[in-house]
C-alpha cells in the first residue's frame, strides 16, 4: 500500500465554474477583455482580438473560415456557446465528435469546440496527418481534472495489492488520455454515457470487480441500473491513504467509484424537480446521468446528452419538459422546438465554464493563423499513450 496524506486540492476549472452564473437568460457573447474581469485564467490572445465586439468577430470567423475551405472541419460540442457552434460543421456529444474526428480523413485541420479530453480523444483517433487544434488551451473539464494520473495510478496500484488483480478499470470519455492509457494496458475499457451499462457488464464477465473513473455519479447511477447495491459501492478519496478505507472495505467491494463530480450537472437537485411538477403538472423531467443519483431517481428518464436531444425533439407538439443538463444545450432545444415548451431545471443560468472558454475571439485567432500557414494550439498525445489509450477506446468500439 501506498501511504498516502496530503493536502485536497480543488481544480481551478471547478473553482471559476460559477464565473458566469447569472439569473438572466441571455447568454450572449461579450468583447473578451470583459468577459476576462471575471478573474478567470484564460489562455492569453494578442492584445488586438481582446477589444473586438461579438459583430466584429463574427465577420471576421465568417471571412476566415471560407478562405481555409474544406481543409477544415470543425466540431462543436452541444454545450458550446451559439456564436461558436453555428461555425459547427457536426454538432454532437464527445463520443459522436470523436467517430467523426475518426471519420474525416481528408480535412487537414480538425477545430474541436470543445474541451481537452475530446480534443485529446479526436487526436488518438484521427490520422497521422491531421492536426487537432483546441482554440483556448485552458478549455479543460473540472471532472476529468479531478482526477490525476499520479493519483490514478496509486489507487490501481493499491487495489491491486488488495484484490490481486481481480478488479477491471472503466474511464469515463470525461478523462484525460493517460487515464484511457491506463484503462488500455490493464484489460479497461472506457465508457460513454450511453453505454455506461454495456461496459459493466463486459468488464463483470472478466472480472468480480470494478474501478470506475473518474464520475462517481455516473458510476454510481450506472452500479445501480445493473441491481448493485449502493453498500457495495465504496468511494475512493485519493487524497487519504487507500482512498478512506480498511483493506477489508475495499476487499468487499464490488464497484470502486473515484471521488470525481461535473460541477454542472451537480447543481440538479429533487427541489428542482419537484418545484417543476409542481409549476407544470404535465411536465417530463429528463436529467443526465451525471446528476445525483436521487435526482436520476426523482426524473422520468435519464441518459446521454444525445438521448436528451432525441426525447424531445421526437416528443408530440405541447409536451412540457424540464431538463438537467447543461444550459447552452437547454436553450438550443428550446429555440429548435417553439412548439414545445422546454426549459432548464435550473432557474440559474449557469454554463459548463470551461466550454464557455471557447470564445469567438480564440476561434478568430485560430482561423487567422491557420490562414497565415501557422497551426496554433495543437493537442497532440504521445505516440505510446495513444496507442494504448485505443486499445481501451477500441474495446468500447468493438461491444456497442
Ligand atoms: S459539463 Fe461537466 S463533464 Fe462536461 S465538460 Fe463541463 S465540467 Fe466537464
Amino acid at each position: 500500500m501506498i501511504n498516502k496524506v496530503r493536502e485536497a486540492t480543488i481544480p481551478i476549472t471547478e473553482i471559476e465554474q460559477s464565473a458566469f452564473c447569472q439569473t438572466d437568460d441571455e447568454l450572449k457573447s461579450k468583447p473578451l477583455e470583459q468577459e476576462l474581469e471575471a478573474g478567470v485564467q484564460w489562455q492569453k490572445l494578442p492584445i488586438s482580438y481582446l477589444k473586438m465586439s461579438p459583430e466584429e468577430l463574427d465577420t471576421r470567423i465568417f471571412e476566415a473560415r471560407q478562405q481555409i475551405g474544406e481543409r477544415l472541419v470543425v466540431l462543436g460540442h452541444h454545450y458550446q456557446r451559439n456564436e461558436i457552434i453555428k461555425y459547427a460543421d457536426f454538432r454532437g456529444d464527445s463520443f459522436k465528435l470523436s467517430q467523426l474526428a475518426a471519420s474525416k480523413r481528408d480535412a487537414e485541420y480538425i477545430v474541436f469546440c470543445g474541451v481537452h479530453f475530446m480534443a485529446e480523444t479526436a487526436d488518438i483517433l484521427s490520422g497521422p496527418d491531421q492536426s487537432v487544434i483546441l482554440p483556448n488551451l485552458t478549455a479543460g473539464c473540472s471532472m476529468a481534472d479531478m482526477a490525476q494520473i499520479d493519483d490514478v495510478m496509486d489507487c490501481w496500484d493499491d487495489l491491486q495489492n488488495v484484490m490481486g488483480g481481480d478488479v477491471t478499470p472503466i474511464t469515463y470519455m470525461n478523462s484525460a488520455a493517460s487515464i484511457k492509457a491506463l484503462c488500455g494496458r490493464n484489460e479497461g475499457i472506457v465508457c460513454t454515457s450511453s453505454n455506461a451499462p454495456a461496459t459493466f457488464k463486459w468488464a463483470f464477465e472478466r472480472t468480480d470487480k470494478v474501478l470506475f473513473l473518474p464520475d462517481q455519479h455516473l458510476g454510481r447511477n450506472t452500479g445501480s441500473k445493473l441491481g448493485i447495491d449502493p453498500a457495495d459501492m465504496l468511494l475512493w478519496n485519493p487524497f487519504k491513504p487507500m482512498g478512506g478505507h480498511t483493506e477489508d472495505e475495499v476487499r468487499k467491494a464490488k464497484v470502486i467509484l473515484w471521488q470525481g463530480h461535473c460541477s454542472v450537472h451537480t447543481r440538479f437537485s429533487v427541489d428542482q424537480i419537484e418545484e417543476a411538477r409542481s409549476k407544470h403538472p404535465d411536465v417530463k423531467i429528463v436529467v443526465h446521468p451525471e446528476c445525483f443519483k436521487e435526482v436520476v431517481d426523482a426524473a422520468d428518464l435519464n441518459g446521454s446528452t444525445e438521448y436528451i436531444l432525441k426525447v424531445v425533439n421526437e416528443s408530440p407538439p405541447g409536451s412540457v419538459w424540464a431538463i438537467g443538463t447543461e444550459v447552452s444545450l437547454v436553450n438550443r432545444v428550446a429555440q429548435e422546438n417553439p412548439d414545445k415548451t422546454v426549459f432548464c431545471l435550473d432557474s440559474v443560468v449557469c454554463p459548463c465554464s470551461t466550454m464557455y472558454r471557447i470564445h469567438p475571439a480564440y476561434l478568430s485567432w485560430v482561423f487567422d493563423a491557420l490562414n497565415a500557414g501557422v497551426v496554433v494550439n495543437q493537442i497532440s498525445v504521445d505516440p505510446t499513450t495513444a496507442e494504448e489509450a485505443r486499445v481501451a477506446l477500441n474495446r468500447m468500439l468493438a461491444i456497442v
